[in-house]
């Protein structure tokens, strides 16, 4: 399959992207995951991105379309994508067709996951992240809770409140996402691409998605 997954902050993108790679081999790429590695290693790219990330703002598209443009070249992307994170905002997502365009691609869909914003708000609260780049799995406190200790039930490392999780931060992403990235909605459904999909219980919304006719690859 090859989709982009779209929807406020806290609405479940990562770890729906997570399960439906898990099933079906497609890779996830999360500009979000991607960034975060980058902070944690102080790349360039993690430098310059740090301070947006921390107080809740976009990096800039040209940051984020250098990422993206060198990551869907990687043969792993073969096997087909879910995008988690991007496009943010719509030269992003005209950049992106752009990009498809030329490598030959089509998207399958672009999944508008949905949530009430109360649901949101209390997700962004109680998330905890691993600590560990390479896994970044996904918990929460009240319904999906870490280990013994507070470790990650994958690979062990600690898990973590992310640095821009806290009250200020959340309010400032939602305001973002409403400005920004909600307008993609009306982009992509006047594409005919998009689906709305409620996202309140994982295996459900998992299956809602595999339900589309979405190809192989
Ligand atoms: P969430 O969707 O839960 O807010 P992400 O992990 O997707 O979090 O992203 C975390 C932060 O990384 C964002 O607040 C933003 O600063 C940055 N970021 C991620 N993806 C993009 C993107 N496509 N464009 C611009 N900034 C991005
Ligand atoms: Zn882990």
């Amino acid at each position: 399959m090859r989709i982009i997954l779209l929807g406020s902050p806290g609405v479940g993108k990562g770890t729906i992207a997570k399960l439906l790679s898990r099933e079906n081999g497609c890779v996830q790429i999360s500009t979000g995951d991607i960034l975060r590695t980058a902070v944690k290693d102080v790349t360039k790219l993690g430098i310059k991105a740090k301070e947006y990330m921390d107080n809740g703002n976009l990096v800039p598209d040209h940051l984020i379309m250098e990422i993206m443009e060198e990551r869907l070249m990687q043969s792993d992307c073969r096997k087909g994508f879910i995008l988690d994170g991007f496009p943010r905002t719509i030269p992003q997502a005209q950049q992106l067709s752009a990009l498809l365009e030329k490598m030959n691609i089509n998207l399958d869909y672009v999944i508008n996951l949905e949530a009430p914003m109360e649901i949101i708000l209390e997700r962004l609260t109680t998330r905890r992240t691993c600590c560990n780049s390479s896994c970044q799995e996904i918990y929460n406190i009240k319904n999906n809770p870490p280990a013994e200790g507070g470790v990650c039930k994958i690979c062990g490392h600690k898990v973590v409140q992310r640095d821009d999780e806290t009250p200020e931060a959340i309010s400032e992403r939602i305001k973002i996402y409403n400005q920004k990235t909600a307008p993609l909605i009306g982009y992509y459904a006047k594409e005919g691409l998009l689906r709305n999909v409620e996202s309140l219980h994982a295996s459900e919304t998992v299956s809602a998605i595999k339900a589309f006719n979405i190809s192989e690859v």
